[in-house]
């Protein structure tokens, strides 16, 4: 493993830097105190710092050797936010804020970014600019990143490509995981309302029953992925909840249904959600049934464009050794809201070996590796010179 000294003296406040976050998290748009610190630390440092993204979220800007003059840019993204749960790890920076945690490592993601900043503003050994992009709110659908760009991350600044981590438990310290392209699913709920006519159990005539339609409907749904998808795509579609009813004697007037659909990319996404308006429409009619879909969109795939992957894998290797990076395991069904950003520029999203025996990530005994955090600042500041070389 290849850190540089300078990387290597920045440990101890990194470690100091990370405890503080960890000791006072904050969950979703609420992390004023956690953006203040940044802020603060940011301008120690003498970056320039662009506030009120996204609510908390803030940019810190760092200008090369030619004042940033060459026009040429990347944005690195760290997400701020911590969980809604209590910790349980008994260490002695424990939580302090009861029912918050920071069980997915953002304490530590924030920090390793924290650690290239400074390096990168007093090194300044790039062209161009670099932009570091802490955002709020990456758990649990609040879309932070989505914010940033609805606030004009993307039109106030001129940024070339993005790029992120994920601390990866199950991976070893000092490899990384690079999937070239599809990284993390894409996550819909779907909410079906069946709308027939109630009445008599025993005079089914004079009604519309809404719970045999609810029947045909899970059948006919349960047969889209294995007859009307194309078998080298993937998706998963699981109906989790039905409502309908009140007595042995009634038909209902509705049932409802609920589920969601995880897809892999956008194309599958788009025609994944049209077959399933059309299975349900027509399971329905067989029963006079009208029928309502809701599609409450949650976050779009992750999908890394294959240059910027090959390249994060390269500039990863270079610095931790050729087998320092594994790009065959197998993606992941959860979500990423870094996803909006990749869709708007170009990039990759690495997974960062958090140790084979690591505890699993939003486990109330988690806690960030702080034997990353050299790891990640230095593959940041690598990024930025290699992309930024002239
Ligand atoms: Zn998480
Ligand atoms: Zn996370």
């Amino acid at each position: 493993m290849n850190i540089n000294k300078t990387i290597n003296n920045l440990l101890p406040q990194m470690k100091k830097w990370r405890h503080h976050i960890h000791q006072n998290p904050e969950i979703a748009y609420e992390e004023k105190g956690t953006s203040d610190f940044i802020a603060s630390k940011l301008n120690e440092f003498g970056i320039e710092v662009h506030r009120g993204f996204g609510g908390t979220g803030l940019i810190g800007v760092i200008y090369g050797k030619d004042n940033g003059t060459s026009n040429k840019s990347i944005g690195i993204r760290a997400d701020m936010d911590a969980l809604p749960m209590t910790e349980k790890t008994n260490l002695a920076y424990s939580s302090k804020n009861e029912g918050r945690m920071h069980a997915c490592g953002h304490d530590g993601h924030t920090t390793m970014l924290m650690g290239a900043a400074k390096y990168l503003s007093e090194t300044k050994n790039f062209y161009g600019k670099v932009y570091c992009i802490f955002q709020p709110a990456e758990e649990g659908g609040n879309a932070g990143a989505k914010s940033m760009i609805n606030d004009g991350l993307f039109n106030k600044f001129k940024i070339d490509s993005v790029w992120g981590i994920h601390n990866w438990p199950g991976v070893p310290i000092g490899e990384a995981v690079v999937h070239k392209g599809f990284t993390m699913a894409g996550g819909d709920i779907l909410v079906i309302t069946i709308e027939g006519k109630g009445g008599h159990a025993a005079q089914p005539q004079f009604s519309n029953d809404p719970i045999v339609s609810a029947g045909l409907t899970i059948i006919g749904l349960q047969t889209l992925i294995s007859r009307q998808l194309d078998p080298f795509e993937k998706a998963v579609l699981s109906l989790t909840k039905i409502e309908g009813g009140s007595a042995f004697n009634v038909i209902p007037d509705t049932v409802q249904i609920g589920g969601t659909l995880r897809s892999t990319n956008n194309f599958t996404r788009e025609i994944m959600l049209s077959k399933i308006k059309n299975v349900v429409t027509n399971a329905c009619a067989i029963n006079n049934c009208k029928v309502n879909v809701e599609i409450r969109p949650g976050y779009p795939p992750t999908i890394n464009d294959i240059k910027s992957a090959q390249l994060a894998a390269k500039i990863f290797q270079n610095t931790f050794g050729k087998n320092s990076i594994n790009t065959e395991e197998t993606p992941t069904m959860g979500s990423e809201d870094f996803s909006y950003m990749l869709q708007e520029k170009p990039g990759a999203y690495i997974w960062l070996g958090a140790g084979i025996n690591s505890e699993k990530l939003h486990s109330a005994h988690y806690d960030f590796n702080d034997e990353l955090l050299p790891i990640g600042a230095q593959y940041w500041s690598n990024l930025a010179e290699t992309i930024l070389a002239q």
